[in-house]
C-alpha cells in the first residue's frame, strides 16, 4: 500500500488533534515552545504511525508545509527540497516503529 492509498487521518474519530484548536498545529514562525506543544499531542495520538506514513510524500512534495503532523515540524513553503526531505525521512522513521515507545511520551518514565 503506498501512502496516496491510505486514508487521511481527519477520518478518525479517535486522534488527538480532534476537538483541539487547529491553529496549535500551525504554529507561526519557529516558536519552539508551541511546535513542541503540538509535537506532544501527537506523541500521544493512536493514530501517530499511521499519520506518520500518511504524511511523507505529502511533505516531501510541499503539499503539507507550515504545520506540525504526526510529531514533526514541517517547513515552511519558502523552504528548500533538502528541508523537504528532511522532514519526510522524519515522517518515515516515526512510520516505522509502529508502537509507541514510552521514550516518546513527556513525562513518562
Ligand atoms: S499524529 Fe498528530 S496530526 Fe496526526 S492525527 Fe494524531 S494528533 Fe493529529
Amino acid at each position: 500500500m503506498t501512502a496516496t492509498e491510505l486514508v487521511d487521518p481527519v477520518v478518525f474519530a479517535d486522534r488527538i488533534c480532534r476537538g483541539i484548536p487547529q491553529a496549535i498545529f500551525f504554529p507561526r514562525g519557529r516558536q519552539r515552545r508551541a511546535i513542541e506543544k503540538a509535537k506532544a499531542y501527537c506523541r500521544v495520538c493512536p493514530r501517530l504511525t499511521h499519520c506518520a506514513e500518511w504524511a511523507q510524500s505529502r511533505a516531501r512534495s510541499g503539499a503539507l508545509a507550515n504545520c506540525v503532523i504526526a510529531a514533526v515540524h514541517l517547513p515552511g513553503t519558502h523552504k528548500g527540497q533538502a528541508d523537504r526531505d528532511a522532514a519526510a525521512a522524519e515522517l518515515a522513521e516515526i512510520a516505522g516503529r509502529g508502537v509507541l515507545l514510552v521514550s516518546d511520551v513527556e513525562g513518562a518514565a
